[in-house]
């Protein structure tokens, strides 16, 4: 299931519990192949052996991505972003993974991509350079930063004359971290159709969608994460989104109009057309 910006962050806050100074001792890749296609990971397999023998010294998260830093300028970043299971296991029998790292003490960080995603081993220089790192720890705010305003938030909008997914997903967002499920979500909570336009949007309205970021996300903080994510020692998040494919068949719970589908921006919207509107 797709990690995006409270998923990564409770990720990161437990692995920055669990595996800070432990020392890396061997590592394990499967259907690289396949990965490759599906994923962002190393050109060459034998990238990953340079994180052996390095003890980890942080771990950092922003948008999307976690960052696990090695001593003497290495990096492991995960960014399961379209579907995946990060996973840490004390000893033992690790989950069936992608990527594996083994430390010294017995345990592992396992990685399972279910669809596209991330696993780098990048040192620094490339960590910087690289497109997930450009996109989530650059110059666009999160919707958590302390200093990410309505005010801002709205002057963001105001400058896109474009519809609300370009404007809240992927590479040319305004805001980091979300993918379709929250989209979906807040603006239904919003009151919004998907194709109105970011500039369109009156103060009332842009507020309203502001607070439904923030409140969807924090929430997701709060329950552990939204339902089909799992965290590091694989307890499932409480977070039920208000619409999306789960609320095909069934009526809008504030109004008892039938959710239609529609296909928009490269994907599927779930809506009420008459909770949403397109004035
Ligand atoms: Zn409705």
């Amino acid at each position: 299931m797709s990690i995006e910006l409270p998923e990564a962050q409770i990720l990161g806050e437990q692995m920055r519990e669990v595996l800070i100074g432990k020392d890396a001792e061997s590592c394990d890749v499967k259907d690289y192949e396949k990965l490759i296609k599906i994923g962002f990971m190393n050109k060459n397999p034998d990238d990953y052996k340079e994180l052996i023998g390095r003890k980890v010294e942080a771990v950092t998260y922003r948008g999307n991505v976690d960052v696990i830093k090695f001593d003497k300028g290495m990096n492991l970043a995960i960014s399961p972003e379209y579907g995946g299971i990060v996973s840490y296991t004390e000893e033992g029998e690790t989950p069936n993974y992608h990527f594996r790292l083994r430390f010294k003490d017995g345990s592992a960080l396992t990685v399972r991509l279910t669809s596209m995603g991330g696993v780098l081993a990048l040192n620094d220089e490339k960590l910087v350079n690289s497109y997930m790192y450009k996109r989530d720890f650059g110059d666009v705010p999160s919707p958590l930063d302390e200093d990410f305003t309505l005010s801002r938030f709205q002057e963001l909008l105001s400058q896109k004359n474009r519809m609300l997914k370009s404007v809240l997903v992927g590479k040319d967002a305004v805001i980091i971290g979300l993918s379709n499920a929250t989209y979906q979500d807040a603006i239904y909570r919003a009151g919004l159709h998907p194709k109105r336009k970011a500039s369109s949007l009156n103060n009332d309205e842009s507020k309203l969608l502001f607070e439904s970021i923030r409140w969807i996300l924090n929430e997701r903080l709060r329950l552990g994460g939204k339902e089909q994510f799992q965290d590091l020692y694989g307890i499932k998040g409480g977070y039920i989104a208000a619409i999306g494919p789960h609320m095909k068949k069934e009526r809008c719970p504030k109004c008892g109009t039938p959710i239609e589908g529609i296909a928009h921006g490269g994907g599927k919207v779930y809506l009420c057309p008459e909770c949403q509107t397109l004035e």
